[in-house]
């Protein structure tokens, strides 16, 4: 068993220890030491780095610390090391003091909701950029979310005190905790917010609250046992506000506007974009109205096959002409390709004529080497950008025109 420094003073950020023994877990090399600062992921919050400095002043790297049930915690190392060896263990105590801002900050939180709405914290998930809690609740207001969160920084600003006690557990239970541990061997670890929290937890913690910062709320999704609430503390609500301001000022400079005004300009700019589709759409609609009367004049009445390439029309635009044309008058075929973005095919006939622009698609594409099909009247194929050959095309086009 590891006996766990970091359990009487968070803030300790090099010991010295001797190694108890080096083995090997899941293909990486691990070192058991007698005495640890080292964190090991659990309860939600994420493994202390750092280093095992050794007599001769070579520096092992930790990048991962896990513990067994059995009380041992593995520090993760390139290199075993041979019982008996007297290391001096330093924590990265930048990701330390993170960890415990975000820690400290979620039971500060955590107890804010219960206080306020009686809503109970079920998990608690540290990431690398935030961390998240689920809240045993059926729905939770965008309202009540800054009011928790208003409550939460102001626990810090009166930078009360934060102090770790061991009890045993009947004593526990008399304690009125936030929450007790489901199974628990020997004294429970508590972590005492003077006056707003107390908590059974084997994490580590700042000295008091005004050492987290501040606190900020993000993004909420329902998820099977309540609410997901997503939040940030410390350094990060600096670094995630910064990089949302950054973020506003760019979309902001686009529109020439102040952050403020974004989703209002963002709103007028959706419907410009919906009215200039409308009116787009509309100008096609002309546009191929009057190639479609242009086409029907200059085509026999006796044939009404109508076959043409169009390299700077899309695939849109030659169905919608389609359409048109064979909407007309009843007899037409129309043969139709354009050029532009993906090369494209339409063959279509008016409804209930003699022939299967389907089965003629699936020869055309057989030819050129592209992809189509459809029914007895409309078909679609298209056809590799690179492999566009206006003439080719053209070729085709008369060489099924021809068999009509
Ligand atoms: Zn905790």
């Amino acid at each position: 068993m590891t006996h766990r420094l970091y359990y009487h003073d968070s803030s300790l950020y090099t010991f010295e220890a001797t190694v108890l023994e080096s083995l090997e877990r899941e293909g990486k090399r691990a070192v058991v030491l007698d005495r640890t600062a080292f964190y090991p992921t659990s309860g939600g919050q994420v493994h202390d780095t750092g280093k095992l400095v050794l007599g001769d002043e070579r520096e092992l790297p930790v990048t991962e610390v896990a513990e067994e049930d059995d009380g041992r915690i593995f520090h993760f190392t390139k290199e075993p090391l041979p019982a008996g060896t007297v290391v001096r263990g330093r924590v990265d105590a930048a990701r330390r003091r993170d960890h415990m801002q975000q820690h400290s900050g979620q039971h500060v939180l955590s107890a804010a909701f219960v206080r306020l709405f009686n809503m109970p914290t079920v998990s608690f998930h540290m990431g690398a950029e935030s961390c998240t809690i689920d809240l045993e609740t059926t729905g939770l207001s965008p309202k009540q979310a800054e009011q928790a969160e208003r409550l939460a920084n102001e626990i810090f600003l009166e930078d009360r005190a934060v102090t770790i006690r061991f009890v045993p557990l009947e004593e526990a239970r008399q304690l009125g905790l936030r929450k007790l541990p489901p199974k628990q061997a020997g004294d429970l670890r508590l972590i005492d917010i003077a006056d707003f929290d107390l908590t059974a937890c084997g994490g580590t913690h700042v000295r008091s609250t005004g050492q987290i910062g501040a606190i900020l709320l993000r993004k909420t999704e329902k998820v099977k046992q309540g609410v997901r609430l997503e939040f940030v503390c410390g350094l990060r609500a600096v670094n995630a506000a910064r990089q949302d301001y950054g973020t506003l000022s760019e979309a902001a400079s686009l529109y020439s506007a102040h952050i403020h005004d974004l989703p209002q300009q963002i709103r007028k700019s959706l419907e410009d974009s919906k009215s200039a589709g409308k009116a787009q759409h509309k100008f096609l609609e002309e546009i191929a109205e009057l190639h479609a009367e242009r086409l029907l004049a200059k085509t026999a009445e006796s044939s009404l096959v109508v076959s043409e390439v169009f390299p700077e029309r899309d695939a849109v635009f030659i169905k919608l002409l389609a359409q048109k044309l064979t909407a007309k008058r009843p007899n037409v075929v129309a043969l139709l390709a354009g050029g532009l973005g993906q090369p494209s095919l339409v063959f279509a006939q008016s409804a209930g004529h003699k022939f299967n622009m389907g089965q003629l698609m699936k020869d055309a594409m057989t030819q050129l080497g592209g992809r189509g099909g459809g029914t007895a009247d409309m078909a679609q194929g298209g056809l590799p950008a690179e492999a566009v050959d206006l003439a080719k095309l053209e070729k085709t086009l008369r060489e099924i025109a021809a068999r009509l």
